[in-house]
């Protein structure tokens, strides 16, 4: 059975993050793909959980080698999809979560036109404004230039097919939720599923 390939993108602050760690936790059904940066690890990171850590000689090396189903710069870092992983994914069927921005999502989108793209937005540019100067410690400087940023990711939202608000957290996982599992009530996966009840049914 074909699997469903969604795409999650948000400008950073919207709490994409979060959202995607409880869908899966709820929906073993989901496999996230762990993608390959030149970024520095951040407290907490674990290579290979949350990203595989490698440097950009070894980035390079792996586009020439055709390793990425996508790969963009983003904040000055390189990040890329494994092709080989999603490859490997796709043919067994399996649903396949990708956090990626947007310029990875128009090319997914080109290889993959059935993917499924869901936008996070925040619920206004205040609280953006706030959640990105969340530690307290940012310059004005270092937060306008984050909130521009944001900005600039945000403007491509039209490109999805769905958008969710993060205003509550509860609420937009339950929108997220929706997302999936309206996705799996296609008549092509239905008719596969329960192949046995419709050959029963009619
Ligand atoms: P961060 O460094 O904050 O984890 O991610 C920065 C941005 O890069 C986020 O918008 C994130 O979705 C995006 N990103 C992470 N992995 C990939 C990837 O494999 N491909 C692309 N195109 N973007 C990615």
């Amino acid at each position: 059975m074909a699997g469903n390939l969604y795409i999650v993108a948000a400008p950073s602050g919207a709490g994409k993050t979060t959202l995607v760690r409880l869908l899966l936790e709820r929906d073993a059904g989901i496999r996230l793909s762990v993608s390959f940066t030149t970024r520095a690890p951040r407290v907490g990171e674990v290579d290979g959980v949350h990203y595989n850590f490698v440097d950009v000689p070894t980035f390079r090396a792996m586009i020439e080698a055709g390793q990425f189903l996508e790969w963009a710069e983003v904040h000055g870092n390189f990040y890329g999809t494994s092709k080989p992983w999603i490859d490997a994914e796709m043919a067994a069927g399996r649903d396949v979560l990708l956090e990626i921005d947007w310029q990875g999502a128009q090319q997914v989108r080109t290889l993959f036109p059935k993917a499924i793209g869901v936008f996070i937005l925040p619920p206004s540019l205040e609280e953006l404004a706030r959640r990105l100067g969340g530690r307290g410690t940012d310059s004005a400087e270092t937060i306008a230039r984050r909130l521009a940023a944001a900005q600039e990711e945000m403007r491509h939202a039209a490109e999805f097919d769905y958008v969710i608000i993060n205003r509550d957290l509860a609420d937009a996982l339950e929108d997220l939720a929706s997302v999936v599992r309206s996705s799996r009530l296609g008549w092509p996966a239905q008719s596969e599923r329960h192949s046995g009840l419709f050959a029963s049914l009619f």
